[in-house]
């Protein structure tokens, strides 16, 4: 029993829901009419059919019209058409753009190669509970200024930002907005109607949907123009050539509909799992909680300890599994550059792990995960007093 995996890393990826599963089934079982949805003979118009169905399941979750939105094979790609598409499109006017370092690898290495093309990035760093000012916007905005990009919901940590007032700004300056929501989407009520959002990128597989499939809202007004950075058939408006994944796509329609429908249960049970973490290992010597900015995504709650290394920390405290670092870069032993970002010592970042937890999770597991919690720390720190010296 305590041997079975207790699943604590819901942020790096979540289980299909049984009827996503069923609805891919549907469209890979054997002998299924199967055609490209761009051929116009009657098996094509089927496909077609459902990647509409799905363009409207995925709209009504975030309250937008379906021509507003394009499938990718998920947020680094949307990632990367958003920002590359959006500074390309508007070179011309000026070259200057702004993030954040905390911002997920697929947006910060994005920016990285437009610096490496002639684009000048203003980095603008959070304050120590994770929450960047919108003052910080306001004066690092220049004449040339044409994009900023600030994540919704932060992967490591849960932060989440103040989009609605940074996109109001951004209009106000004439300057595009984006926003990775890939932590949000399906996990945070989102209404495209009424939100200043010129990009929004998202992707199934963190809210139950299937891996390799996500998408692009691209707002439907005339200063939101962006360029296409693959080139091919004319897809997707032409932003997004390739043949469109039925199977994966007919899994993101069902799973925004089941996020619709589940997004308010979901979000007061992560609350009360939150809560109850928390309050396990709030009074344990050292513990400090990274990301504490008045609004978080209370499915992410993220830590540190003194003294305990969290690389050892996570194995010690297996079969629970929690990420160290983010999940994307454990295999390098850095500490996390999102946590460094918001101005903790390498040490302390070096100690975090992240919990993250989904509909499946359950009280007891969250008990079991307090109890390794506690004992691998006492253990490590038993074992390595020199290290705790260095605090
Ligand atoms: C998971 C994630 C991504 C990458 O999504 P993929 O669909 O795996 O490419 C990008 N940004 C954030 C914030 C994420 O959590």
């Amino acid at each position: 029993m305590l041997n079975e995996p207790i699943f604590l890393d819901y942020a790096a990826t979540t289980p299909l829901a049984p009827e996503v599963a069923a609805a891919m089934q549907g469209w890979l079982a054997s002998g299924r009419p199967y055609a490209n949805p761009a051929s116009t003979h009657v098996a094509g118009r089927e496909s077609a059919a459902a990647v509409a169905v799905a363009r409207d399941q995925v709209a009504r979750l975030l309250n937008t019209k379906p021509g507003c939105l394009i499938f990718t094979s998920g947020a680094t790609e949307s990632d990367n058409l958003a920002i590359q598409g959006a500074a390309r499109a508007r070179a011309h006017r000026g070259k200057h753009l702004i993030t954040m370092p905390t911002e997920h690898k697929a947006v910060v290495d994005t920016f990285k190669a437009l610096e490496r093309d002639g684009f000048q990035v203003s980095w603008l760093p959070p304050a120590v509970d994770g929450l960047l000012g919108i003052e910080d916007i306001a004066s690092a905005m220049r004449t040339d200024t044409q994009l900023v990009s600030v994540m919704h919901v932060n992967n490591e940590t849960g932060v989440m930002q103040n989009i609605r007032e940074i996109g109001e700004l951004c209009r106000s300056r004439g300057v595009l907005f984006h926003t990775d929501a890939a932590q949000s989407v399906g996990k945070v009520a989102i209404d495209l109607e009424e939100m200043p959002i010129d990009l929004l990128s998202f992707t199934a597989h963190k809210f139950y949907g299937p891996q390799g499939v996500g998408g692009l809202y691209i707002a439907d007004r005339p200063s939101c123009k962006i360029s296409p950075i693959l080139f091919g058939g004319g897809q997707e408006r032409r932003l997004r050539p390739g043949t469109v994944p039925v199977h994966l796509v007919a899994g993101l329609g069902v799973a925004a509909e089941g996020a619709r429908q589940q997004m308010h249960t979901d979000h007061e049970r992560m609350q009360i799992l939150n809560d109850r973490l928390w309050n396990g290992v709030r009074n344990i010597a050292g513990v400090t909680r990274n990301g504490s900015a008045p609004q978080c995504y209370p499915g992410i709650l993220n830590f540190s300890v003194s003294g305990v290394e969290g690389e050892s920390l996570m194995l010690g405290m297996e079969p629970v599994c929690v990420a160290s670092g983010s999940a994307c870069n454990s295999v390098s032993a850095e500490s996390s550059y999102v946590l460094r970002g918001m101005g903790r010592s390498d040490l302390l970042a070096q100690s975090a792990v992240r919990f993250s937890f989904g509909r499946a999770t359950t009280e007891r597991e969250i008990d079991i995960a307090i109890e390794r919690y506690r004992n691998t720390v006492d253990h490590l720190r038993s074992i390595a007093p020199p290290i705790s010296a260095a605090f």
